[in-house]
């Protein structure tokens, strides 16, 4: 199955792909953690990438694109995917849709996480406490300032995308607010109304129920 997780820095969709990605048994593809090893790679493109990631903006979409490309090129994805983080641009969806159709393959599904502005920035406040608190590490782009920057990008650059896939019918949304578990739920309904996934289908059979085989 071919699914790509949608919605605002700090909605969750990180927590639900992983969830996901062990039921179904498929690799989670995250941008934001493979431009991280970039960054700590200390190639020249990490350092140009860690700068733009700092300031919380968009790394440019070639680079990342050619990331995902060859990412979905490695043979664990023969069954399938999840990305999360990728598409953040219309040209990003529209390289991936292009990718995909020379491969002859296609997205099975988009999963939207919803939640408001004024959720995120208390999101993101109570999980950098947490981890002062815990003495873990605070990433650089999870203080407020930089986080208003990351949603604004998300409003400006981000929140078409999710027109873009409404418009080719594969959008399912879900109320990113509630209980992991909950959300967890909403998706697995919305998989199972696109008739990708019966709601109480065992993990190991998950993988195997799609409209298309993979
Ligand atoms: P979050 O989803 O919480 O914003 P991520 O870990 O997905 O965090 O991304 C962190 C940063 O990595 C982004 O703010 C951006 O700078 C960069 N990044 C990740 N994915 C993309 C992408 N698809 N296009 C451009 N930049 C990206």
């Amino acid at each position: 199955m071919r699914l790509v997780m949608l919605g605002p820095p700090g909605a969750g969709k990180g927590t639900q792909a992983t969830k996901f990605a062990t039921r179904l048994g498929i690799p989670q593809l995250s941008t934001g953690d493979m431009l991280r090893e970039t960054v700590a790679s200390g190639s020249a493109l990490g350092l140009r990438a860690k700068h733009i990631m700092e300031r919380g903006e968009l790394v440019p979409d070639d680079v990342v694109v050619s990331v995902v490309t060859n990412r979905i090129s490695q043979p664990d994805t023969a069954n399938g995917f999840i990305l999360d983080g990728f598409p953040r641009t219309v040209t990003q969806a529209e390289a991936l849709d292009q990718e995909l159709a020379g491969r002859g393959i296609e997205l099975d599904a988009v999963l939207e996480l919803e939640v408001n502005e004024d959720a995120l920035l208390d999101r993101i406040r109570g999980r950098a406490e947490e981890a002062a608190k815990n003495g873990g590490c605070i990433r650089k782009d999870d203080n407020p300032e930089v986080f208003r920057t990351r949603l604004e990008v998300y409003r400006a650059q981000t929140a078409p995308v999710t027109k873009y896939y409404r418009a080719q019918g594969l959008l399912g949304t879900v109320d990113g607010l509630q209980s992991i578990d909950a959300v967890t739920a909403g998706l697995t309904a919305v998989l199972a109304k696109a008739a990708l996934l019966r709601i109480g289908d065992k993990i190991s059979d998950a993988s195997s129920i799609g409209k298309h085989s993979s």
